[in-house]
């Protein structure tokens, strides 16, 4: 062998080195770039307030449980200044950069509170239908019914992350007619449009839940004080703010 061979060995083995060194550098760039997948949605894009679309609305009623005290998130697939805000508090109540801007970060907390069903991690839809075998034969179709139950089960995750990540019990959710006619509900539940969940108590009092609720997009609040609601308290979607719970303050 020539000196120059001798030279040359050692040279082509670093370059090799060098080469599987970046093939592995970009596959574990590759890897970490397609584990957001997510089961139910995947955003492809970091949103900002002036952007529309449907994964603004997928990212509104993911954020929805915080419009403020006496808020209500309208769910319309237009990032305005309502959205950027309740990102920006979605984003404070789980320690991240609250910029009410939803990138990656925001993003990933998402799918990490989300099952495949696309309903958080803490409520089902079984929970939310606990007296009919499917959503229909309420006030709404069951398609309806069962997408209101969702952006509901977003809103309760949210009472349930500030209330300290201890349980919420929901007793009911969506009401067939005939379900509601068997358990005496109001002629005009919100139950049977699937957007109400009344709450047991335990281990937060009932009244905590009410007082906290304001927080988190709910028109409809009853509880302890208003007739009929001494032992649950009632969340709902109506248009226009009804709160009563006189026992609790409200
Ligand atoms: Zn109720």
């Amino acid at each position: 062998m020539s000196r120059r061979t001798h030279r040359s060995l050692p040279f082509r083995l670093l370059l090799s080195i060098l080469m599987i060194a970046t093939a592995s550098l970009t596959g574990v760039v590759a890897t970490a770039g397609t584990a957001q997948a997510d089961g139910c949605y995947t955003w492809s894009r970091t949103l900002s307030q002036g952007t529309s679309g449907a994964d603004v609305t997928a990212l509104q009623i993911r954020v929805a449980g915080y419009p403020g005290y006496g808020g209500v998130l309208a769910i319309d697939g237009e990032y305005g200044p309502g959205t950027a805000a309740a990102v920006q508090r979605f984003q404070a109540a789980y320690g991240l950069a609250a910029d009410g801007v939803a990138g990656p970060a925001t993003f990933s907390k998402i799918y990490a509170l989300q099952d495949d069903d696309c309903t958080p991690v803490h409520f089902s839809y079984a929970e939310l239908n606990n007296c009919n075998s499917t959503w229909a034969g309420g006030a709404v179709s069951a398609a309806t019914a069962k997408s209101n139950a969702l952006r509901t089960m977003w809103k309760l995750e949210a009472l349930r992350h500030a209330l300290g990540d201890q349980s919420i019990r929901v007793t009911s959710g969506f009401r067939s007619h005939a379900c509601n006619d068997a358990v005496g509900g109001a002629a005009s539940s919100r139950h049977l449009y699937g957007d109400a969940a009344d709450l047991g108590s335990g281990p937060h009092s009932l009244c905590r839940l009410a007082q906290q609720a304001r927080n988190h997009g709910f028109n409809g609040i009853l509880g302890p004080g208003y007739p009929g609601h001494g032992d649950h308290t009632h969340l709902d979607h109506r248009a226009g703010r009804f709160w009563s719970a006189s026992s609790c303050g409200i």
